[in-house]
């Protein structure tokens, strides 16, 4: 390719990608190919000669843009957003124009210096206790095993890095935590039985007395109690469990509290959803996703912790090929997490957070959570609907209740979610509460608004009688 086209297709992209904006209502939310027919429509061999650009956008736009879910549709409703922005864009262009590999400071002292600063510019907007450091990760599901492999480590006295471990170390969190919770202890060398889920009360949230108990419980058994995974904002349902009573049997017991905000931690720079954040003083480590709610392109992971000491103690090692004149003055990153090379992900968010300003977030994400209870109300007055669980923020559970039993109810509600979604106008997606096939009404997207959200329950509504 030419430095010619290279510009050609530059501004072609752009003025693609800004047309696509506009247009993707008309798109089906949910793409509609089968399983296989993206690969038949592929050669099975590469290329001996390169092809032109000219036929590589052709082939995306008819081979690759059919088999896209359109995630930044007005009407995507299904699991949590994942949102992007056009200043975010337009720093990820940037970033892969300087195709920079932060893995230490000296690799690119703007990215490390940078990174600090969006960091602690984030952890003063969610109001998270002075002194935590924050660093990037891609995903809150390899934040966590960064948590648990630190937990490990700090119960074991920095010797299962050494030895492995010699005795068995439980970590305990609800029955509704995130599957990355089983995930991380699975890889972090805890063994699956001894993640020990605590039940939950009606609201969803963890039990903290259950806690307790377990945690007493397991000391008598003589296993180790090393570390609690307590969420704010649950995948299923936004639950928020009680932080403060939670912090306060970890500190009576020495253990590692890592919070997974994973969603909700987006919703903290709101002044009046800080009271979710009581007892965060407690906290060992924090995590939450700007790649989901605060319009920062996928991926991008906001990692926190109280005590950077015991996390780089996890991760550091000092091959004489990354060695530099600099190390005991800067921050180098690759001994933050897991990965070495790091892609440069703080450009986007500080273009985020500038161009939008904390305003403008705020006023996004209050109005998401206005639509929420709108929602919410319009299910409530529904005589053949319920809600099926608090609406702590801007996601309402809520199924059709015709009085039959919860067998045909779940299938029932099966039915009509297929119904909605086979129209391409909307995509939701469902999860279990207590064993009951709950609908889930997640609203995030930066380009919905409330017209999206009435035509949404209009539909749901119409596709609902067409089944009773
Ligand atoms: N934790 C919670 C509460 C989530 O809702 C999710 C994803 O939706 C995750 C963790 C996993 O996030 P990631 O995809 O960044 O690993």
């Amino acid at each position: 390719m030419d430095k010619e086209d290279f510009r050609k297709f530059g501004y072609k992209f752009i003025d693609w990608i800004a047309d696509y904006f506009d247009e993707i209502k008309t798109l089906p939310v949910l793409s509609r190919v089968k399983p296989g027919d993206i690969i038949d429509k592929l050669p099975s061999e590469p290329p001996e000669k390169g092809e032109s650009m000219e036929k590589l956008f052709q082939d995306f736009k008819e081979i690759i843009l059919p088999g896209i879910t359109h995630w930044q549709h007005p009407c995507w409703f299904a699991y949590f957003p994942a949102n992007n922005s056009p200043p975010s864009i337009l720093a990820e262009l940037l970033t892969a124009g300087l195709g920079a590999q932060c893995m230490i400071w000296q690799t690119s002292p703007a990215a490390a210096e940078l990174e600090e600063i969006v960091l602690e510019w984030l952890r003063k907007i969610l109001g998270l206790p002075e002194g935590m450091a924050g660093v990037i990760q891609d995903s809150a599901s390899t934040a966590t095993l960064c948590a648990l492999l630190t937990a490990r480590e700090k119960i074991t006295d920095y010797k299962a890095n050494q030895k492995g471990l010699k005795k068995p170390l439980v970590v305990y969190a609800s029955e509704e935590t995130h599957s990355s919770i089983e995930k991380g202890v699975k890889i972090a060398g805890y063994g699956k039985q001894n993640l020990h889920y605590i039940p939950t009360d009606s609201s969803f949230a963890m039990k903290p007395s259950k806690l307790e108990q377990a945690v007493m419980q397991d000391k008598e058994r003589g296993l180790i109690p090393a570390c609690v995974v307590a969420t704010l904002g649950t995948t299923s349902s936004t639950a928020i469990d009680p932080l403060d009573a939670i912090g306060k049997i970890c500190r009576n017991h020495g253990l590692w509290l890592h919070v997974d905000a994973a969603f909700a931690g987006t919703a903290f720079i709101l002044p009046e959803y800080k009271w979710m954040l009581k007892g965060i003083e407690h906290v060992d480590s924090f995590v939450f996703n700007p790649h989901k709610w605060m319009l920062t392109n996928f991926d991008c992971s906001a990692y926190f912790v109280k005590d950077p000491g015991a996390l780089i103690q996890t991760f550091e090692i000092h091959p004489e090929y990354l060695k530099t004149g600099m190390d005991t003055q800067v921050k180098n990153f690759r001994d933050w997490g897991i990965q070495l090379g790091r892609r440069f992900r703080a450009l986007k968010l500080w273009f985020v957070i500038r161009s939008y300003g904390v305003q403008g977030l705020q006023k996004m994400v209050r109005e998401h959570i206005r639509f929420a209870q709108m929602f919410k109300e319009w299910v409530g007055e529904h005589e053949s609907f319920e809600l099926m669980a608090p609406v702590n923020l801007s996601l309402v559970c809520f199924r059709l209740n015709n009085g039959q039993d919860e067998k045909v109810l779940n299938d029932l509600n099966k039915q009509l979610l297929e119904n909605i979604n086979q129209t391409g106008k909307i995509f939701l997606t469902h999860t279990s509460l207590k064993g009951k096939y709950v609908l889930r009404m997640a609203i995030g997207s930066r380009t919905t608004e409330e017209q999206d959200v009435r035509e949404a329950w209009e539909l749901i509504v119409s596709k609902a009688k067409e089944i009773l």
